[in-house]
């Protein structure tokens, strides 16, 4: 029920403190030690969703109350027009109010996650998620049981008209729910089904001891999971050998205990699929998403046959880091370390304003203007702050905007990120009632990734500079590796393991261990030495234990980068084709609302131009570094 986003895009919290003695009375301070410190005007206003903690109490009374009315319901779906539109109503209203609950918990928490009250509120109100959650769970299996004629029937009555996609997409898939005994027994194995992604949570979150390496300056430093992409980019090679070495070895060290909690997943997902008459777990996965298969299936073959390109990037980021020999803790390396240009907050904003008023124009520029007046957008780290950056609000305030500035480029371009979901959250909301305003994870991405891909080109259009081109290209050579080709070679992890248990072949350290090997030789090249360690590193993402999710980041980062197609073209109508899909919200299937801003995800050439862009950076990159 939440409508909580988060983006993709992850700034590592830097505890970066302007420098003492400078003579710049301006400099921007990059860290507070309290959020008091930080004026005000940096801190968003949470006050929007609730004046104060007592309004909180009186809506979460007040939803708690409706729990009663939502059960009187049950059993009774199927009798009238009246009493399904009723109960549907009852469902989105408390959905709504909810979302207000856990928002304002979760966004309090989320500025300082060592406040015990906060985190009491967030408990509460995911207790409370819980039990509504259990409440309405009748809703889908009765719905699907009330006959064909009679739903048609029903649906005449314009009141429940504007319910239409919310039925049909529950409808969409009918034939795949079984019997209610068998239906029962299903719903009763939802804890067992949870077991294998908690046992994950805990062994990674709880129960290893992450080791210590020594850091550029030889101090001592945890590598734990969530430092893996900052410790992957420190010039220093020893210490992003140590810290890999350490990260993944410890993987490996729990090898086998892994591949009973993942082996778990997959074979739930197979008794899943046969037991819902799926062909494979993979079909079921994209029933559910509503994606044809051969969008999925081109993903694939598209990046088999770009791989040439990718061996050839290998080979340069080789050359130019002066290495005789590329392991895979050299893939994220900056190939260009110094001249990296700084911006304050207020520089930052001021830039991408003027690139959301050139490229989007007044009506997108107006949202992300009233962001700042209002203060949806949280800027810098504090002490407690979470790490990272994301968009989330609810459908009755504002869609906020959490950051941790730290004063570089891919700073402005996470600002730009974010701004996407939340332009695209507000127009959703703006234009949509409730029920059809949350849109997919397939969707949701395509804005984001646009408006970052459209910036990249608009900084590189304004920049002459050979150096600040390259450090331009390089950073778009590192998203495009990890966020498209990176989700495509998770997701053939994901897909190899569930063929082999279908297949009836056993899941094991080994097994699993080797389908990862092969997948890094074949997708980097073999002149990437494997170190043994690195064959537990499927074991590093926890992702997998959401089944078949992964390859949406890659289509949705495809279908961004053809919308800057059209943009770049010229087209006349690219603005406003990608503002009114934007304005669809959920209201659409997935596929309909990229269409709705011109892009086919049917057509295979809208994947193509993802690799064919990357080849030309790959091309300006080579040429720049020989000249040099
Ligand atoms: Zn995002």
């Amino acid at each position: 029920m939440a409508r909580t986003r988060t983006g993709l895009a992850v700034v590592a919290l830097v505890a970066l403190v302007a420098l003492a003695g400078t003579t710049f009375a301006e400099e921007e301070k990059l860290f507070y030690d309290t959020r008091k410190e930080i004026p005000v005007e940096y801190r968003w206003n949470l006050e929007i969703i609730f004046p104060d903690i007592e309004a909180w109490e009186a809506a979460y009374e007040s939803v708690e109350a409706k729990i009663p009315e939502l059960d009187a319901f049950k059993g009774r779906l199927g009798e009238s027009a009246d009493v399904l539109l009723a109960a549907t109503e009852l469902q989105y209203d408390i959905g709504k109010s909810f979302e207000d609950l856990i928002v304002y918990a979760f966004q309090w928490q989320s500025t300082d996650t060592r406040d015990a009250t906060a985190n009491t509120y967030v408990g509460r109100a995911q207790a409370l998620g819980a039990r509504l959650n259990e409440a309405a769970s009748f809703f889908e299996p009765e719905i699907v049981q009330i006959p064909d004629a009679t739903m048609a029937k029903f649906l005449e009555d314009p009141r429940l008209a504007t319910y239409d996609h919310v039925f049909d997409n529950l409808l969409r898939t009918k034939t795949h729910v079984r019997s209610q005994e068998v239906e029962e027994v299903l719903a009763g194995s939802s804890l067992l089904r949870a077991a294998p992604g908690q046992s994950y949570g805990f062994l990674t979150n709880a129960d290893i001891e992450w080791p210590t390496i020594q850091d550029e300056n030889g101090e001592e430093k945890k590598v734990i999971p969530a430092l893996y992409y900052s410790l992957l980019q420190s010039q220093d090679r020893r210490v992003r050998r140590d810290a890999a070495l350490a990260l993944f070895g410890t993987y490996d060290k729990y090898g086998n205990t892994f591949s009973g909690t993942y082996g778990g997943l997959v074979q739930k997902d197979v008794w899943m699929a046969k037991t819902r008459r799926y062909p494979s777990t993979l079909d079921m996965v994209l029933d559910q998403t509503n994606v044809p298969s051969s969008v999925v299936e081109t993903l694939v073959s598209t990046v088999h046959d770009n791989l040439d390109a990718v061996h050839q990037y290998i080979e340069l980021r080789t050359k130019v880091l002066g290495l005789e020999d590329f392991h895979i803790y050299d893939l994220y390396v900056s190939m260009v370390p110094a001249g990296e240009t700084t911006y304050t907050y207020d520089e930052g904003w001021a830039l991408a304003m003027e690139f959301w008023k050139e490229t989007f124009g007044e009506e997108y520029a107006a949202v992300a203007e009233r962001g700042h007046n209002e203060r949806w957008i949280d800027v810098y780290p504090n002490t407690g702050k979470r790490g990272g950056a994301y968009s989330a609000g609810s459908y009755n305030s504002v869609p906020y905007l959490f950051l941790n500035w730290d004063g570089t480029f891919e700073a402005v371009s996470t600002l730009v990120h974010e701004m996407g979901h939340s332009v695209h959250s507000y127009l959703a909301a703006k234009n949509q009632p409730y029920h059809d305003a949350d849109y997919s994870l397939f969707v949701a991405e395509v804005a984001s990734v646009a408006s970052e891909s459209l910036f990249f080109e608009w900084m590189l259009d304004r920049t002459e500079d050979p150096t600040e081109r390259l450090a331009l290209l390089n950073f778009r050579m590192n998203s495009i590796v990890g966020t498209f080709l990176r989700q495509i070679f998770f997701h053939e992890f994901e897909h190899a393991a569930h063929v082999m248990a279908e297949e009836g072949n056993p899941l094991t350290k080994e097994s699993l261990g080797n389908a990862w090997g092969d997948l890094w030789l074949e997708y980097y090249g073999d002149k990437v030495t494997l170190d043994d360690e690195f064959k537990g590193g499927w074991a590093r993402i926890p992702h997998f234990y959401r089944t078949y999710y992964v390859w949406v980041y890659a289509t949705s980062f495809a279908a961004g980068e053809a919308i800057v197609g059209r943009f770049r073209a010229g087209d006349e109508t690219a603005v406003s084709d990608y503002l009114e899909a934007l304005k669809l919200g959920g209201s659409v299937y997935p596929m309909d609302a990229v269409k709705r801003a011109g892009v086919d995800m049917n057509d295979p050439t809208v994947i193509r131009a993802v690799m064919d862009n990357f080849r030309k950076i790959l091309a300006e990159m080579e040429e720049i570094l020989v000249e040099e």
